[in-house]
């Protein structure tokens, strides 16, 4: 490879992937090809492809990566907004590569946390569930954080965090946000333990919670 930055456009592969997309099967092509179950092994160009293609999946949701090359802003404009089951799979996609790819192994020689960030901050943004929080706020600017529950901004002192597991995606981890009273009134006690971690069984709530918020979604 070329260029040898995290970046899911960061590199020769993904780029000349991308100057060469005509049409939505283009997009389509790397991450079914990932998620097929067919191959393997899932090689370093394939995954740079695919994670281009979910990472320009998640500029169509208007949550662009920080290196999204800009004359790909046209190319966007062409496509509609992609299905939730499209956004699935690039989400499986870009978890199996996380997990087992050469492209993985590569990054555990280097800088391996940046690429891992990387690649869970693009699984996030593909998921329009999630509170949007862009790779350059890492500390969040004023009214930084979603609530959850009523997508509202929480002020910092209101504010209520819980890191949930992926369903199907084990070692991903996501924040989700509360304002205090939208936690104390869609969730049941206790939330946390003694020592101050969270219940496992609020987490199973929550999860439970954003699953029906997604199938609501689906059927309306
Ligand atoms: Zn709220």
């Amino acid at each position: 490879m070329g260029a040898w930055n995290p970046g899911n456009f960061s590199n020769d592969i993904a780029l000349d992937y991308v100057s060469g997309i005509a049409s939505m099967d283009d997009l389509k092509r790397p991450i079914d090809t990932v998620v097929s179950g067919l191959l393997d092994y899932i090689d370093a160009d394939l995954a740079c492809e695919a994670l281009a293609a979910a990472d320009l999946l998640a500029g169509m949701l208007g949550r662009p990566a920080t290196d999204l090359p800009e004359k790909t802003q046209d190319l966007l404009s062409k496509f509609s907004e992609p299905s939730a089951d499209m956004l699935t799979l690039a989400r499986t996609a870009a978890a199996r590569i996380l997990e087992a790819s050469e492209l993985a192994e590569l990054w555990k020689e280097e800088e391996s946390q940046a690429w891992n960030d990387v690649i869970g901050d693009l699984i996030q943004r593909l998921d329009p569930n999630t509170a949007y929080k862009s790779q350059e706020s890492e500390i969040p600017v004023e009214g930084g954080f979603i609530c959850s529950v009523c997508e509202g901004i929480i002020p910092d002192s209101d504010m209520i965090t819980v890191e949930i597991g992926f369903p199907n995606m084990p070692g991903i981890t996501m924040g989700t946000y509360f304002h205090h009273s939208c936690l104390e009134a869609n969730f049941k006690p206790p939330y946390f333990s003694s020592e101050g971690s969270v219940e496992d069984a609020l987490k199973r709530q929550i999860e439970r919670f954003l699953l029906s918020e997604d199938n609501n979604r689906k059927e309306s």
